[in-house]
């Protein structure tokens, strides 16, 4: 695997020549100077020590559970379903807060992928190898692996039951199921994405031939859509878009002339998810002549033809249909989650299949005994790794809690981020409340694309991820 990337726009030209013309004023411009680049790693150096000093203090608190209250959560039965990076994580948490821990994993695949970094590959900075784990090598000693779907939850009787038909009954159950694209969504995305002009990045095959696609692009209409309902990583679709213009711009032989790129949302703006950024990345994004179209949800698309059929709503809640034709697409259909879930007893009317989870102590409503973590989760919080990182720690300090009969004393606030890769070399940095208020913004300087934090996303974060999230030091 290589960790050592070291790419910014692999067109050779590097994007910051587009900076320069650029207005705004937040933009870092060509040659970021020494004094500046040193003051952006003191700020980011610094401030990551002290979060990271308190990180580490509040943790090893969290840790402290008497040696009686060990013995009594370890004759408890832990059974976690997905074995992704939420039920990893949790697992890793509850097994350092109580070494011995009886921790069974349910997860049917082999191999793990890293997909914060599907961006990243479809950018052509990461390899595809970049972000594949042996999926055994994330299990740490202690950890059971039953390697197989969930094909039911019988929550009145505490168990599930397997693909292959086996029971497994637990005291406690974690779901991290995640969420899949749901090629039902968009009439003909599944064959439009067979063909030569249509990828998308949220699979590993398909980003690398995105990458591909947007290697020989060679002008002409490019469009990105962004789906209806809820979103495994809200702000991806935008910072493919982004990077992708980059480097067209960045190829430096006329085609970013010839391309007309065009983002199409359901939403009234950009980001949405936090109205601060918004205001700086919708005048950025459109100073580099993307064009972005409100109000438009992708319902077909046409082979034949070429062509995306959307539906534009207006204020008055009129609607019609708009076809697109193109060159080059980035589709994304909706999201849902696994099967067993949607169709399950765990989730209810108006979530669109979600874990039924109170958004604070990530307990079931009805099932006290089952938590949720991660993308699968109705918590109205962002669907990343990120809010991952926050949730782990409170599922398995509410567990524990409801273990030895405590109220529970852990609540996840909603925190989540986005590292917004506006271009290549560049990003903005975001952390986020449920209100979609800035979080430490003093840190992370929301609201400035930084190249600090874009070798951060590149380098750093992947690391944090397999060694600090899955050891379970959050
Ligand atoms: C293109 C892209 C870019 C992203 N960028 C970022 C980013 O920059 N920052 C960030 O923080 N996050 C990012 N994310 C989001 C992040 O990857 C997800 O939020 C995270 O992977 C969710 O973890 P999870 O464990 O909840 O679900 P998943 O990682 O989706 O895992 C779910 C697991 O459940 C298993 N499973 C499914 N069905 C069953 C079943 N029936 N039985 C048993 N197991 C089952 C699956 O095999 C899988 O292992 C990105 C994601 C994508 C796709």
């Amino acid at each position: 695997m290589n960790e050592e990337n070291n790419k910014t726009n692999p067109s050779g030209s590097g994007s910051n020549s587009n900076s320069e013309k650029n207005s705004n004023t937040d933009t870092p411009k060509e040659g970021i100077s020494r004094r500046k680049a040193l003051k952006y790693i003191g700020y980011g150096t610094g401030g990551l020590l002290l979060a990271g000093g308190g990180g580490f203090y509040g943790y090893r608190k969290s840790l402290e559970i008497s040696g009686a209250e060990a013995d009594r959560v370890r004759k408890v039965k832990f059974v976690i379903a997905g074995g992704s990076i939420g039920g990893l994580t949790v697992a890793a948490r509850l097994l350092r807060a109580v070494p011995g821990a009886d921790v069974t994993i349910i997860e049917p695949k082999s191999e793990h992928h890293y997909q914060p970094g599907y961006t990243l590959v479809g950018a052509g900075v990461y390899n595809p190898d970049d972000v594949k784990y042996e999926q055994e090598s994330l299990f740490h000693s202690g950890m059971k692996w039953v390697k197989d779907y969930v094909e039911a939850f019988e929550p009145d009787q505490n168990r599930v039951i397997t693909r292959s038909g086996d029971i497994i009954s637990y005291d406690y159950l974690v779901v991290g199921l995640g969420v899949e694209t749901n090629h039902d969504s968009v009439e003909n995305i599944r064959e439009a994405l067979e063909t030569d002009y249509v990828s998308n990045i949220y699979n590993l095959e398909k980003a690398a031939k995105y990458r591909r696609m947007a290697d020989t692009f060679e002008g002409g209409t490019a469009i990105f859509n962004y789906p209806t309902g809820y979103v495994k990583c809200g702000g991806a679709p935008q910072k493919i878009t982004w990077l992708s213009e980059d480097l067209w711009r960045g190829k430096g032989n006329g085609l970013r002339e010839r391309a007309d790129i065009n983002f199409f949302t359901p939403r009234h703006t950009v980001f949405p998810a936090v109205p601060k950024v918004d205001d700086i990345i919708v005048p950025l994004v459109e100073a580099r002549g993307i064009k972005n179209h409100y109000h438009h949800t992708l319902k077909a698309i046409d082979t034949s033809t070429r062509t995306a059929i959307f539906e534009q709503q207006s204020e008055n809640g009129d609607t019609r249909e708009v076809r697109q034709r193109y060159d080059f697409f980035h589709a994304m259909p909706n999201f849902r989650t696994p099967k067993p879930l949607r169709e399950g007893p765990l989730t209810r009317e108006g979530i669109g299949g979600q874990l039924s989870v109170d958004r604070h102590t990530l307990q079931h409503t009805q099932f006290p005994n089952i938590f949720g973590v991660g993308d699968n989760a109705a918590t109205g919080a962002a669907k990343t790794a990120a809010t991952i990182r926050k949730q782990a720690p409170v599922v398995a300090g509410n567990m524990i809690d409801a273990i030895l009969e405590r109220d529970l004393s852990n609540s996840y606030d909603g925190a989540s981020g986005c590292p917004l890769l506006t271009r290549y070399g560049r990003c903005i940095m975001t952390e986020f409340d449920f209100e979609g208020n800035l979080q430490q913004e003093w840190l992370f300087q929301s609201t400035r694309e930084t190249r600090f934090w874009w070798d951060f996303k590149v380098h750093a974060l992947k690391r944090l991820y397999r060694h600090v999230m899955i050891n379970g030091y959050v």
